[in-house]
């Protein structure tokens, strides 16, 4: 029997919804291994965002604390290594976010472990599970064995839909004595970018321009605000400096999966495709009709975007 550990994540209280994913995936894990799932979270007054976690019916580690109120990959390693020790776990599982991506390595240190980023889907039974995981920008997809007794991997959250509410979760102290000015990290600020529009990971609608805009992202942003959407972009258009770097879509960027995503200007190389095509529906502006990208998507239409996107927002107000 192999329990599984799931780590999930909270912003300002909140309990974040890639954690839920990663709970499915733990889930999903335990079903394979015949293993208990226990989840663990770190916080300081985070004990709203426990309980939420808990309606998904897991058993909730909670630690919190001064040294928890700021998220600190060494203080949050410690605290997940405990979890884990103290929940008997085989398996420890986080979300492919950017806090998972930077504590998950580290807690495989801690505990000896191997441990494989960014898995997509399970297979196998018992102690024969196998990750699939994504390598050369997600043209080749490799099963993946962990050997070590403990095994730490992150998925990627849009991969694995988020786990359904259900009783019989349950919410636990977890006492981790970790000083604060014992630590060789200190946290010093957070500079959050604030924006009207919802977070380009979990929009539920992307608008997304690149090189084809040179620059001039007007009528995107307003396409996205008409639709409620975020706006990502290309590598191209960030590394030109016309955009912001958090809003790069692909392989170096963030992987989104959104009902829609609207791709003006991009052409599809792999890079981009890599983060963007488990999109629902994608819909292509680009005014060369031999663009890769036309080979993925749903809608594509031959045409300027400068003349397209203005049309189409017109035709979405007269609607
Ligand atoms: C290791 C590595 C990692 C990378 N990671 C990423 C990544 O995470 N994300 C990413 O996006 N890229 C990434 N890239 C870069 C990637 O290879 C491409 O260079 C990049 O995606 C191209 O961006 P683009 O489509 O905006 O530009 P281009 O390839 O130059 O395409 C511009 C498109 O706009 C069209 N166009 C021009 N004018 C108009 C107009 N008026 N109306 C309509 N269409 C028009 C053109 O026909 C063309 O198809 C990476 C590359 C490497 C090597």
């Amino acid at each position: 029997m192999s329990n599984v550990l799931v780590v999930a994540e909270q912003g300002h209280g909140k309990l974040r919804k890639a954690s839920l994913s990663a709970l499915a995936a733990g889930q999903e894990l335990a079903r394979r291994t015949g293993g208990k799932v226990t989840a663990v979270l770190a916080g300081q007054g985070v004990g709203a965002a426990a309980q939420e976690l808990a309606a998904h019916g897991v058993a909730v580690q909670l630690a919190e604390g001064p040294a928890f109120e700021h998220y600190l990959a060494e203080s949050h390693a410690a605290v997940v290594a405990a979890a884990a020790k103290a929940a008997g776990a085989a398996w420890v599982v986080g979300a492919a976010t950017a806090q998972g991506k930077d504590l998950l390595p580290r807690v495989a240190a801690r505990l000896g472990a191997a441990a494989a980023t960014d898995v997509l889907s399970l297979s196998g039974e018992g102690a024969n599970v196998l990750l699939r995981r994504p390598m050369w920008a997600g043209n080749v997809v490799a099963e993946v064995e962990l050997t070590t007794p403990v095994k730490v991997f992150t998925v990627r959250p849009t991969e694995f839909a988020p786990a359904p509410a259900e009783a019989g979760g349950s919410v636990a102290p977890l006492p981790v004595a970790v000083e604060l000015g014992a630590l060789r990290t200190r946290f010093v600020e957070f500079q959050e970018v604030k924006s009207e529009r919802p977070e380009l990971t979990e929009a539920r609608v992307v608008v997304a321009g690149g090189r084809g805009t040179k620059g001039d992202f007007k009528e995107l942003e307003g396409l996205a605000d008409d639709l409620g959407a975020a706006v990502g972009a290309s590598r191209a258009a960030v590394d030109a400096g016309w955009v912001p770097n958090d809003w790069q879509v692909g392989q170096t960027g963030k992987v989104v999966a959104p009902d829609l995503y609207v791709a003006a200007g991009i052409s599809g190389a792999i890079q981009h495709v890599a983060g963007m095509k488990g999109a629902k529906v994608i819909v292509a502006i680009n005014k060369d009709v031999e663009a890769p990208i036309f080979q993925i998507a749903d809608y594509g239409l031959v045409a300027d975007l400068f003349k397209a996107v203005p049309e189409l927002r017109q035709s979405a107000k007269n609607r």
